[in-house]
């Protein structure tokens, strides 16, 4: 039989990444070991937990191991594993492209930066897996055959946009890797990958906690039975004054496939009834999918330190999807399955618990390490406050860990109990605005009053914003008050306020029938001190930013009308009510009218029902004053 050798292109994306290692500019280039052990530990684990579900498989696991060689001669390093290997067409998939959603952004925010340490900054923040051999290696060999499969797979590349793949017939099962070395050179911080003492060394820092033994024979004695060179012990079943912090930051690595340092460790322990141990991670990096659809979310789940899933959406909820680790739980069948998860009431208190130690956690960060705090919320901020919306029992947990921007400070956003300690005497509400930004937000006109009279508000710019407003029902007692929305009594004079009502009602009545179904009301306004109109919402309507989202979403919804306010101290208010009273020609004094309108809704950034008729109005307008 003569081997069938086909040569395939890597995926774009793929090719791009690919060029970024061969000339790497990632300094740490030792880390391709930690990710090439990583993979053959979870290949392991993936076997022992097929093993266990299908009787039916024919596969040995008795000896689970990770065997590292050189050849010093040859200058290659082999990484070998028994675990799980590979089919043909899941090479051509999980080595030839790469799945991971927002790649493409990666690589366009890559090739913007220009600066090394900001790439380089990159790079760890994407992680690059099993591409980053191509730092060390100037080709790399990878053999496999999948657990059961009859037939194995040998694919080959220098990295340089095609690989080489063909069929073998005696692949032992599991996967080998072997890199073909690049000469060692002390200024690229590339070290010499055949000494024993190096990789040994290597293993120690990044690998140690593999519960898999990683083995290579001792130096010099290449012929010699070769040894266990991990303590293989689970961290997290390690008393917490025996592990370093760099332990606990490898494993980090591990299991998050993240190459940044996590911004914060937790650990927890339960005994009793229902006993488990939890190691999780606060990343210091939002991933590039946060927000997207396809997203990953979740821990990894153990039974008596047994491998059983990854991505255990089970255990930690949507709003905190960021969160990464190990959750090791002693009283679990190892066959437990989603479904059964998804009902199991002791896994219903356990995710509550992990909730909670997070909240927990983040609001000790706040006092202890306010810049990790700080770092935490402008990454995490926007996926933690979705838990507003459905996790009613850690509402107040939430808001109390929550910070937003607010005018008090341009440059430090505030909690709210910080808002609430500087609430004026007799102010009840927490003022807020919604807006698509800062800038927005605070030139649009209702925000006047407020300012003149010293009344703090927070800018709330986040598209979740617009949701939780209002259906939190406040913080501390104080509700949340949109200064958009519904009546703002910031005149405390009620008679003058009275007597000013009637001196315009005549204009008001008949602004409302001039502007007919445009508007929902005209009132006067308190909001105001420079502008001469703005538009209010009711109450309980729509924000204009969550009526537009609904609309993109492409819900059909009911025109949302809304109120016109009037600044009785503005002169182009009081003329027009002059005018009103003294003209018989109320036609041209429509258009001045529908211009207030209109200009009161771009103060906003909001949008004009027709702007052309707008720009007619004002043309004409205009030239009369000339
Ligand atoms: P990641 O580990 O973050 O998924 P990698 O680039 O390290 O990314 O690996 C890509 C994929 O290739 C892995 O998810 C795995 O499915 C597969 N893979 C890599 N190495 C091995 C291995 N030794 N055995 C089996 N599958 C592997
Ligand atoms: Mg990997």
């Amino acid at each position: 039989m003569t081997a069938h050798v086909e040569t395939l292109e890597f995926q774009s994306e793929a090719r791009q990444l690919l060029q970024l290692m061969i000339h790497s500019i990632y300094s740490n280039k030792d880390t391709f070991l930690r990710e090439l052990v990583s993979n053959a530990s979870d290949a392991l684990d993936k076997l022992r937990l097929e093993a266990f579900r299908d009787k039916e498989l024919e596969v040995d696991t008795s000896d689970l191991h990770v065997a590292l060689d050189v050849d010093r001669e040859q200058r290659t390093l082999t990484v070998r594993d028994n675990g799980i290997g590979m089919t043909r067409d899941e090479v051509v998939k999980l080595i030839g492209t790469i799945a991971k959603s927002g790649t493409a952004e990666f690589l366009r925010t890559m090739k913007e930066t220009r600066d090394a340490a900001a790439s380089q900054d990159l790079i760890g923040q994407f992680g690059v897996g099993f591409y980053s051999s191509f730092m060390v290696a100037d080709k790399v060999t990878l053999v496999t055959r999948r657990a059961g499969a009859a037939e194995g797979v040998r694919w080959e590349s220098t990295g340089e946009g095609t690989y080489t793949i063909e069929p073998v017939a005696d692949a032992p099962q599991g996967t080998s890797v072997t890199l073909h070395l690049k000469p060692a050179d002390a200024e690229e911080n590339l070290h010499d990958y055949t000494s024993t003492a190096t990789i040994t060394q290597i293993v120690k820092r990044y690998s140690d906690f593999i519960t898999w033994p990683v083995r290579m024979a001792p130096e010099g004695e290449d012929d010699a039975e070769p040894t266990t060179i991990n303590s293989r012990k689970a961290l997290w079943a390690r008393p917490r004054s025996e592990v370093t912090d760099e332990e606990y930051t490898e494993f980090y690595k591990h299991v998050s496939h993240d190459w940044n340092d996590p911004l914060e460790t937790i650990r927890m322990q339960a005994e009793g009834t229902f006993e488990y141990q939890a190691l999780l991670f606060l990343p210091s990096k939002a991933p590039l999918d946060l927000f997207m659809r396809e997203r990953k979310r979740g821990v990894q789940l153990y039974v008596k330190r047994v491998f059983i899933m990854d991505d255990c959406e089970e255990l930690m909820p949507e709003y905190l999807r960021f969160v990464k680790g190990v959750v090791d739980a002693q009283d679990l069948s190892l066959n437990v399955s989603r479904e059964i998860l998804q009902q199991d009431r002791q896994i219903q208190l356990m995710r509550r618990r992990l909730v909670k130690k997070v909240l927990s956690t983040v609001k000790t960060m706040m006092t202890e390490r306010p810049d990790a705090y700080s770092t935490f919320w402008s990454e995490f901020g926007r996926a933690v406050k979705e838990g507003l919306l459905d996790d009613f029992e850690n509402r107040d947990a939430i808001l109390d860990i929550a910070s937003f921007d607010s005018t008090h400070d341009a440059e430090k956003p505030t909690t709210l109990r910080q808002y609430v300690e500087r609430m004026k005497e007799g102010q009840e509400h927490v003022y807020y605005m919604t807006g698509e930004s800062r800038a927005t937000i605070e030139n649009s006109p209702h925000m006047e009053a407020f300012r003149a009279k010293g009344l703090e508000v927070l800018l709330l710019t986040d598209p979740v914003d617009e949701m939780w407003v209002d259906s939190v029902p406040g913080f501390d007692g104080k509700q949340f008050q949109s200064i958009a929305k519904g009546q703002v009594d910031l005149n405390s004079d009620a008679e003058a306020s009275e007597a000013q009502r009637e001196e315009f009602a005549e204009l008001l009545t008949w602004m409302g029938e001039t502007l007919g179904d445009a508007v929902k009301e005209v009132r006067l306004s308190t909001r105001l001190t420079t502008s001469p109109a703005c538009v209010v919402g009711d109450t309980h309507d729509l924000s204009p930013t969550l009526e537009k989202m609904y609309r993109a979403m492409g819900q059909e919804l009911p025109q949302v009308k809304r109120i016109l306010e009037l600044n009785p101290e503005h002169a182009l208010v009081t003329r027009l009510r002059t005018a009103l009273a003294e003209t018989e020609d109320r036609a041209g004094l429509a258009d001045t009218a529908e211009l207030l309108h209109g200009m009161a809704l771009l103060a906003e950034g909001g949008e004009l029902a027709d702007p052309a008729r707008f720009n007619r109005i004002l043309a004409t307008r205009l030239e009369r004053t000339l």
